[in-house]
């Protein structure tokens, strides 16, 4: 039987995105044209069709002004859980208003569907060195699992040499967390990025088909994630510099089509799923990491082992 990889959505509108932070603040939101509804609706069919669940790490601003679509993804079987509430990157926020916001969204999906939030994935993938704090606050707020690091270089995320699958995290006298990182393949003595989004849309199948084939074959599950807003050819578009139009709208109307091919391919379930059939994790950083409330300078001090313990 093939290896189950996890299937994940984060659950947010086209004008969430971080590439538009500069141009479209969190006040212009509620006045910009909203296409989630209708676009969750049609992941929501998609996954039906193909009998897979999967993990939406839903917005809390969406799931506060549409509440309805959670109470859908829940009655359909997915997992729920949390990209924070207001899609800000982590390392341009304080420890505080981090905390304070990722509180609120679980706060809001609580509520809606009287279930116990789990998993935590960060706005743009945003825990970085600079925001290892991150980790500590999502253990003393009760989550159990994060899928925010990406091992590669970016300009605006990742972590190179960080652990390409899941692995755990201990955070100093509060507790654990399991890290379940963005899928990625080794090219050249490189991590290159296959988990989707984007990259679903801009490579071409086959490249993707493969890398998850070596995930697996390297006994590993992959994860893939995607925006509802990747669904749909027709958002609203607005003026940007060439990088961020090709980034943001490249091939939108091929993301369905290749997300078909994707599950008729390989089986897929939530992280949850996934998780706990693979438990006996490493741990990473292999030296603990003081807690924010010692660490020097505001950055979080950790001593990476280079092999040896
Ligand atoms: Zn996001």
């Amino acid at each position: 039987m093939n290896m189950l990889n996890a299937i994940s959505v984060d659950v947010e509108d086209w004008f969430h995105v971080s590439l538009f932070r500069h141009c479209i603040r969190p006040s212009d939101w509620d006045q910009l044209e909203s296409t989630v509804v209708a676009n969750v609706c049609r992941i929501l069919n998609l996954f039906s069709r193909y009998h897979v669940r999967a993990t939406f790490f839903v917005l809390g601003w969406v799931a506060e002004r549409y509440p309805e679509i959670v109470v859908a993804i829940q009655e359909q079987g997915h997992e729920i859980a949390s990209h924070g509430y207001q899609h800000q990157i982590i390392y341009e926020q304080t420890r505080d208003a981090f905390y304070q916001d990722v509180k609120r969204s679980i706060h809001i999906l609580e509520s809606i569907t009287g279930q116990k939030i789990r998993g935590y994935r960060a706005p743009s993938y945003s825990i970085t060195r600079s925001s290892l704090w991150a980790w500590e606050k999502l253990v003393e707020l009760g989550l159990e699992y994060d899928s925010s690091i990406f091992p590669v270089r970016h300009d605006l995320y990742g972590i190179a040499d960080a652990p390409r699958f899941p692995f755990k995290i201990k955070v100093k006298n509060k507790g654990e967390l399991v890290e379940f990182p963005i899928s990625t393949i080794r090219i050249l003595g490189k991590n290159i990025p296959i988990a989707g989004g984007g990259y679903l849309r801009l490579y071409p199948y086959w490249f993707f088909k493969k890398g998850i084939e070596q995930i697996n074959a390297e006994g590993k599950p992959a994860i893939i994630y995607f925006h509802p807003w990747e669904i749909d050819p027709h958002i609203p578009r607005i003026a940007v510099n060439k990088l961020r139009y090709f980034r943001h709208y490249g091939n939108l109307a091929l993301t369905e089509e290749r997300l078909v091919q994707l599950l008729q391919n390989f089986r897929f379930g939530t992280v949850q799923q996934v998780l706990k059939s693979h438990t006996d994790l490493p741990r990473w950083p292999k030296v603990e990491g003081p807690t924010t409330d010692n660490a020097q300078n505001g950055k979080y001090q950790i001593a990476f082992s280079n092999g040896k313990q």
